[in-house]
Parts: structure tokens; C-alpha cells; sequence
């Protein structure tokens, strides 16, 4: 058997895990709140297993200090900033992070 090098996973692997990502977060959005922490959970972990970075499209739709997914108007407040450089402020409302996305106008 061929000696893998420590720390790489085969793109094929990581193409697999950014699938199951992304599943997880589509159940994520069905479910309650309380399921939804958990597959965020699991989609973080599997990301973290293979070493790929959350798609861009659901980075913010997660809190990152407490898992949950967040819903705008549910248990997330989203802002617009519109100052220098403007950018979209989603505030967690179970625990109070906050997430801060530039976006061009
Ligand atoms: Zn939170």
C-alpha cells in the first residue's frame, strides 16, 4: 500500500465532504432549530475532518460560536452597515456573535 502523506486528503475525498456539507445545511433549513445547531455541527466537523473550507454561500448562514443555523428573523438580526466600507452585520440572538460580510454595492 501506498504511504500517504500525513496531513493531505485526496481531492476526490474533499469533493465528497463539500457535498455532505452542503446537504447537511439544506436539511439544516428544514428542520427545528435545535436539529438544525446539530447538522451544522456535523457539517462543521466534516469540514474540519477534510480540511475544506465551509462554501461560500452558507459561511453565513451559521453562527460559528454556538453552531446554530440562522434564520433572519428567527434567531439571527441582519443589518446593513452602509459607512466607508459597507458590509452586512448578522447578529446571533442566542448567544450574541456577530458576523461581518463586506459586499459591493
Ligand atoms: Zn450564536
Amino acid at each position: 500500500m501506498k504511504k500517504q502523506k500525513r496531513g493531505k486528503v485526496k481531492q476526490s475525498l474533499k469533493e465528497l465532504a463539500r457535498e455532505r456539507i452542503k446537504t447537511l445545511f439544506k436539511h439544516a433549513e428544514t428542520v427545528s432549530p435545535e436539529a438544525g445547531r446539530k447538522a451544522v455541527k456535523r457539517a462543521r466537523d466534516v469540514g474540519m475532518k477534510f480540511r475544506v473550507h465551509m462554501p461560500k454561500d452558507v459561511k453565513r448562514k451559521y453562527c460559528k460560536k454556538c453552531d446554530s443555523f440562522l434564520k433572519p428573523g428567527v434567531n439571527c438580526i441582519v443589518r446593513l452597515n452602509q459607512k466607508k466600507q459597507s458590509h452586512i452585520v448578522i447578529t446571533c440572538t442566542k448567544c450574541g456573535a456577530v458576523i461581518r460580510m463586506p459586499y459591493k454595492k
